[in-house]
This record gives structure tokens, sequence and C-alpha cells, in this order.
């Protein structure tokens, strides 16, 4: 089979590998669609941790082509979503019900192979079946959304809020979704102006300029782009007693200016969102019902073989969702 093996920095390499046997309680599945997603270019620059040599692509759906021993909440034929991320259900953090900070987490298509390849075998315990009606492309969305729905219940938006969200890009636009179904009126600032009419399409009240948003003017303030100017503006921009939610993977070893009387004299709430903790299943009912609109998102579809383009266009920052789709 044809995967994409990161072996280094800056080392992404197609490579012809067997088809892997699934072990027991394991499934073997077809993949079908890939997410390009910003962790992945960060793991090839060194900027986000990963266990090489690894097959990456960790945003992916399939179809079941093989059930190892032991399991039977799948069959071949299934169609499903995968949750990446693997707790060792023994630490501190497993053991506190925080399952997420699992000192031992390990992810498929980060630290085991995952879903840049033509197969992928999972434990059984991480896949979701998918509703008929979603497609494979939007089941490779399942996750994105999930870690969204985290970011939201970080955010705490009451109805009649003012939202935030910096940066358009295909997660901007997932949180956009689910703030304006938890209520907010919400504001999307994106400097790449053809992505506005999207935001707007998705139910964005405002799509702005990034020097356009106002200062103390947000309850809820999501950065969702992972960059320098964005998390200094979301401290200004929000209103006193906002909540603030650093959503954007940044760089490992990126650093931000924060005035702290800033925070202490607006009685700021600031809060990380990592990854999915029990949110896939009610991802998978969101994007089920419509009431998460996902395939709008992809802006571009590439074949595996392609995955060094489709990684460029990603890192253009033009690009919304950039996807990888197998054949049949
Ligand atoms: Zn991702
Ligand atoms: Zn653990």
């Amino acid at each position: 089979m044809l995967a994409a093996r990161f072996m280094d920095i800056g080392d992404l390499r197609l490579v012809q590998e067997d088809v892997p046997k699934p072990g027991p309680g394991e499934i073997l599945i077809k993949v079908r669609a890939s997410g390009v997603c910003g962790t992945d270019a960060h793991i090839l620059k060194g900027e986000s941790a990963s266990t090489p040599p690894v097959i990456l692509g960790h945003e992916y759906a399939g179809e079941v082509v093989e059930a190892g021993e032991g399991v039977t909440s799948f069959k071949v034929g299934d169609r499903v979503c995968v949750d990446p991320n693997i707790f060792c259900h023994s630490c501190y953090y497993c053991h506190s019900g925080k399952v997420h900070l699992c000192l031992n987490l390990t992810a498929l298509g980060v630290d085991i192979d995952g879903g840049f390849a033509e197969y992928s075998v999972l434990p059984a315990a991480q896949a979701h079946l998918l509703p008929p009606n979603v497609s494979f492309a939007a089941g490779a969305f399942i996750e994105p959304v999930a870690c969204c729905i985290r970011g939201l219940e970080q955010a705490q938006i009451r109805p009649g809020d003012e939202v935030a969200i910096l940066g358009g890009g295909p997660i901007g636009l997932i949180l956009l979704q689910l703030a304006a179904a938890a209520g907010g009126r919400v504001t999307v600032s994106e400097p790449v102006q053809s992505k506005w009419a999207l935001a707007k399409e998705l139910g964005a009240q405002r799509t702005v300029l990034p020097e356009q948003l106002a200062v103390d003017a947000f309850d809820v303030v999501i950065e969702a782009a992972g960059v320098k100017p964005a998390i200094e503006q979301s401290i200004k921009i929000a209103r006193r007693g906002a909540s603030v939610v650093w959503f954007g993977v940044s760089p490992q070893g990126m650093a931000a200016e924060i005035e702290p009387h800033e925070v202490y004299r607006k009685e700021l709430r600031i809060s990380g969102s990592f990854i999915n903790p029990f949110t896939h299943s009610r991802a998978v009912k969101l994007v089920g019902s419509g009431a998460v609109r996902v395939e709008p998102l992809i802006s571009h579809r590439y074949p595996l073989k392609d995955i060094h383009k489709a990684l460029d266009v990603h890192s253009s920052g033009q690009a919304s969702k950039v996807m990888i789709i197998f054949d049949d």
C-alpha cells in the first residue's frame, strides 16, 4: 500500500509498504478520506511532538475491511471515523477523569501509524460508526469538530454573547457554527477576504479584518489562528469579565506579549483547549444532523501521491480544508 511516512524534520516520504494486519481488539480500515491539519505541518517543521518514523494523518474515515480477534463492535463493511487519541487509563490524569491530559497519551497519525495511507490498523475502541448520510470526507472532519466542541465547552458562551473568532480557516468556521448554535452573535476576523463569504453563509453576523476589531467589545474571544498577533489581540478586544480561549495551535517555543494588569483589571478567564475528551460521539451527531456543515469547508482535494503538494497548498494560507481523497 502507498503511505506517507514522517521520517525526520522536513522529511515526509511516500513509501510502498505491506498492508498491516489487525491484532486482537483491532480493526483494519481502508482509508477513504484523510484531512490535512495544521498539526501535520507543525510536526514536519519540528514544532510539534511526534514519534517518527510514523505515518501521519490523524483526521480520517474509512471502511472496515478486517476485524481482529475478539472485535464485536464492528464488522466488515462498516463505515467509520477515527478518534486518534489513545489514553493509558492508569496515570494520575486518567484516574482524575481528565483522560485527554494523560501523561502517556499516544495518537494515531502522530505517534503511531495513521491515515495518510491506503490502509490503517487501529484499536476498535478508537472508531465511531458514521451515519449513512455522512460522506467519508465529512467523516474525516469529525475529529476537528470534536476538538472544537471542547473549545466551546471552555468558552462557556451564553445566548446573546458577543463572540469574536480570530481566524476564518476551517477550524474558525467550525467554531463559528458551534458558537452560533450556542446563541452567540459571532464576528469572524480573517485577513484573507475571499474567506468572508463562507463565514457569512455559515452564520457569522460580521466578517472583519483583524485591525477592524474594537477593543473591550467581546464577551467571548476564541483565538483560532495560533499566531502571535491574534493571541495578543485576544486580550485587548475582550470585555471586562470575558472568557478568552486560545484554541489555535501555536508553534512550540512561540512567545507572546500580554499585559498581566489588563487580565487583572478586566478579570479575564483565559483557557486553553486540548484535543477532544468525550466529544467524539457528539461531533458525529452534529455533523450527521447538519447542525455543523463541514463539506463547504473543503477547498482542495488530492490523491495521496500528491501529499507534498497538498501540504504546500495547506501552508499557503489561501486554502480552507485540504483533503486527501482515496479511490474506491
Ligand atoms: Zn488535526
Ligand atoms: Zn493516562
